[in-house]
């Protein structure tokens, strides 16, 4: 359903240019939860924006579903990106409108009919929860309610993926665990393609199905995530797995200790 092929991004930086992303290749089903993971500076929000075309790729190919985003031109790209949402980390609400207005903001501008409006965004909220929220504003809402509100955004024109840009990491652990199980609830409801970039393996392990492993701008691996966890290949892979064991292996000494955490 979504196909990279041979893409490349570089950023110049005084004399220095930079290769955030070389010659990346990737095949990801439609329908699937595909986690892209890698430490800060990899190239992951790099390429999770190259799919929209927030960046614009130096050279290479993607194709999502029959559309062949990187040919279109600026008019068609607009019409395309209404069938790719995208979630952030920081939300991206506007403070003054209300989670009703913030919904329904992107068919207000396409000129849709008020109470065609009005049903999508009741039924949006619904799904994600906030029915009792519409007339709230963003600073009347928790983290995680805000990222429901940009879940519900993103969705208001159907589209076939939602792309997901660190889109827990500024929540607590247990909000994140709701996000994350909002988002699977969505995929299998709607059977929506979701791309979701992340420097947290726990968010790999808890909701994704394939993934790929991006290490100086490249592909280190890819797989499912049960491989990664079983079979690491790249030093990234190893690297995350090895801090999770440290973590685990303070908590056993720690507790053999009496000290509690
Ligand atoms: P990640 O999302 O994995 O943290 P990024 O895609 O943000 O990584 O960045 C990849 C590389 O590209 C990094 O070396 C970063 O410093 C560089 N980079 C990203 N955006 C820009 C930019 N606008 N100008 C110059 N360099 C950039």
């Amino acid at each position: 359903m979504i196909t990279i092929s041979n893409l490349s991004k570089f950023y110049k930086s005084g004399n220095e240019t930079i290769a955030a992303l070389s010659q990346i290749n990737l095949q990801i089903q439609k329908g699937d939860i595909f986690g892209i993971i890698g430490f800060s500076g990899a190239g992951k929000s790099t390429l999770i924006r190259c799919l929209n075309r927030l960046e614009e790729p130096d050279s290479g190919r993607i194709v999502i579903g029959d559309t062949v985003i990187t040919d279109l031109n600026e008019a068609q790209l607009r019409l395309a990106r209404r069938k790719i949402g995208m979630i952030f980390q920081h939300f991206n609400l506007f403070d003054s409108k209300t989670v009703f207005q913030n919904v329904a903001f992107p068919l207000t501008v396409a000129g849709h009919p008020k109470d065609q409006i009005r049903d999508k965004v009741r039924e949006l909220l619904a799904l994600v929860g906030l029915e009792d929220k519409e007339n709230d504003y963003p600073s009347q809402l928790s983290g995680g309610q805000k990222q429901r509100v940009g879940i519900a955004r993103a969705l208001v024109n159907d589209p076939d993926v939602l792309l997901s840009d660190e889109a827990t990491s500024s929540l607590d652990p247990q909000t994140t665990y709701a996000i994350l199980e909002l988002l699977q609830d969505i995929n299998r409801k709607l059977n929506l393609t979701i791309v979701l970039i992340t420097h947290e393996l726990d968010v790999l392990q808890h909701v994704c199905d394939h993934m790929a492993v991006i290490e100086y701008g490249r592909v280190a691996e890819t797989g499912t995530v049960d491989k990664l966890f079983l079979n690491p290949e790249s030093e990234t892979a190893r690297r995350f797995i090895s801090i999770i064991d440290y973590y685990r292996d303070q908590r056993f000494v720690i507790e053999g200790t009496g000290a509690g955490i």
